[in-house]
């Protein structure tokens, strides 16, 4: 097995942060759970994307995190996986709110993230709901009030929600901002803020997104403590 440094070099990983922890470089090294190595296998995967192996250790230890590197890298898991082990360790009631909060500017990737999420989370028994607009709200409320520990939403349709006082945030501790600068290039930044208001300040965020321009440098500044960045390639 190459060394952290080897492995960062031949990936192209740049970290920037304190103490930034070693890439997990293959599953049987990573210490995760049995049922989420149990699923990882029977998805057919051989070894963590590099996004995957230097995120997870950092998400691990509850810190924020940006992300950057391109589609395709596979960074839904990257943050999918730390978040079920945040699920377990913090083990809250879904019935008084989600937990962990994924925004994605669209219902195609929304439903995809989901897709992942029950496909990965299905030993673990985490239930997740997904919100997204141009399908009617009374089938998301109703799954809202059945109890979600994931909520994946598109901006609109979850601010939609939270001003008819639908759904709490306030268990909300691991928030992700998927695909961060799409988000933005849509518009979606005015009810990224309120939804990011109403999620208690104590929480961990973590960032993912494909580049790195000074629109998402902003809301990563406003909406970050101390984050540690990692890079896959040239990303600008
Ligand atoms: P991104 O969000 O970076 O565009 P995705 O998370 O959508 O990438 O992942 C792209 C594809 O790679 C998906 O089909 C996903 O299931 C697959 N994938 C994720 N992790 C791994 C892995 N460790 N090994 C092989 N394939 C993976
Ligand atoms: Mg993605």
């Amino acid at each position: 097995e190459l060394s952290p440094e080897a492995y960062r070099r031949r990936h192209e990983i740049t970290v920037s942060g304190d103490k930034v922890p070693p890439p997990i470089i293959s599953f049987g090294s990573s210490g995760l759970p049995s049922e989420i190595l149990k699923e990882v296998q029977s998805a057919g995967f051989s070894a963590p994307t590099p996004i995957q192996a230097q995120s997870w250790p950092i998400a691990l230890q509850s810190r924020d995190i940006v992300a950057i590197a391109k589609t395709g890298s596979g960074k839904t898991l990257g943050y999918l996986i730390p978040s079920f082990m945040h699920i377990k360790r913090v083990s809250n009631n879904s019935r008084l709110g989600p937990t962990v909060l994924v925004l994605s500017p669209t219902r195609e990737l929304a439903t995809q993230i989901q897709d992942e999420a029950v496909k990965f989370g299905k030993s673990s028994r985490f239930s997740c709901v997904c919100l997204y607009g141009g399908a009617p709200k009374g089938p998301q409320l109703r799954d809202i009030d059945r109890g979600a520990d994931i909520v994946v939403a598109t901006p609109g349709r979850l601010n939609d929600i939270l001003e008819m006082r639908r759904i709490s945030l306030q268990q909300v501790s691991y928030l992700v901002l998927d695909e961060a600068d799409r988000m933005l290039d849509m518009g979606f930044e005015p009810q990224i803020r309120k939804i990011v208001n109403e999620v208690p300040a104590h929480r961990q965020t973590l960032m993912y997104t494909a580049t790195w321009p000074k629109e998402v440098r902003k809301i990563a500044a406003d909406f970050m403590v101390n984050p540690v960045q990692v890079n896959i390639g040239n990303v600008d």
